[in-house]
């Protein structure tokens, strides 16, 4: 059975598998093809909210000729307000359907739930964990865009300790030579200690850089971040970071000409909406990107092709 929990569970080759099935998908979508998952069903099962990973999820399974079945608000409206342990809810929808998309608040969820369920787990997001099928599609987006995985600087900016898509993308991109990575992160939101490791272990070059002017000089990728306000353990504390490093157009200005600014959304402030326009603002397009990512993970966990 084959969850996907954690980045760090896949290797080189597994993931270059994923970007050429996400191609593949891409061009099916193109010709309105990409059918073979008949008469299976999804569950996706949301605690925490969520646009982009939940409905490209639905819209995947959709398109692959599946069906959904989905609750959203799970924290609220599922038996968990009852006092239903996360295992047993699993143990339950499991018997249901045929592969399950989680997105759970606590760190470790995803595992958990993938030690009980007789189906594939998909983890969409487990707290300030990791987020394994964003990184995939971010790296899809990065092959897409810049035409390589190796040789690359990029800049992570922001919330580098509660971005779970950060975390997950650290441990992707370590399965690649020549990877630099500029942290331009306030210091009470670095990129946590146990990814750092795991990034330098990889031969991976992990350097802090202040000042966005001179990662967005240096990047071929920028990946700004929102301040994950929800987090924080005050207000007080998150106001103290939210702000500080705004994408605009004085950044765009200090790019290189076909570098590219990628977010994994929403935003909330960091990148000005003027620079939308420019060509180098990918996040749209990478939130499209979704869908074909996981068209090629729902297959590849359902029928292993
Ligand atoms: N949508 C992403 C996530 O669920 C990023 C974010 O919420 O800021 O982690």
């Amino acid at each position: 059975m084959k969850h996907l929990i954690s980045a760090k569970q896949l290797q080189k080759a597994e993931i270059l598998h994923y970007i050429d099935e996400a191609r593949e998908m891409e061009g099916a979508l193109q010709r309105r093809e990409g059918r073979g998952l008949e008469r299976k069903i999804m569950a996706a099962l949301f605690f925490e909210p969520s646009t982009r990973t939940r409905l490209s999820f639905e819209t995947a399974m959709l398109r692959l000729g599946g069906q959904v079945i989905s609750t959203e608000s799970a924290r609220e409206f599922s038996s968990a307000v009852k006092g239903e342990t996360l295992e047993d809810t699993i143990r339950v929808v499991a018997g249901y359907v045929d592969v399950i998309v989680l997105r759970h608040h606590e760190i470790g969820a995803a595992a958990r739930a993938a030690s009980v369920s007789t189906v594939p787990v998909l983890s969409a997001g487990d707290g300030a964990g990791e987020h394994p099928t964003q990184a995939l599609l971010d790296l899809y987006t990065i092959a897409r865009e810049v035409g390589r995985l190796d040789d690359l600087t990029v800049a992570l900016v922001g919330d580098l300790l509660y971005g779970r898509t950060v975390h997950s993308l650290v441990y992707l991109l370590s399965q690649f030579p020549g990877i630099r990575l500029l942290c331009t992160a306030p210091s009470s939101t670095p990129l946590p200690e146990d990814v750092r490791e795991f990034a330098l272990a990889h031969g991976v070059s992990v350097e802090f850089e202040g000042n966005l002017q001179h990662a967005a000089a240096q990047a071929d990728v920028i990946y700004q971040t929102r301040i994950q306000k929800e987090r924080f353990a005050s207000l007080a504390d998150y106001e103290a970071v939210k702000g500080h490093y705004v994408i605009d157009e004085e950044v765009l200005k200090r790019m290189q000409k076909r570098a590219i600014i990628m977010h994994p959304l929403p935003r909330a402030g960091e990148i000005v909406p003027a620079i939308d326009s420019d060509p180098r603002a990918a996040y749209f397009r990478q939130s499209h990107y979704g869908v074909p990512m996981r068209m090629a993970i729902v297959r590849d966990c359902l029928i292993g092709e």
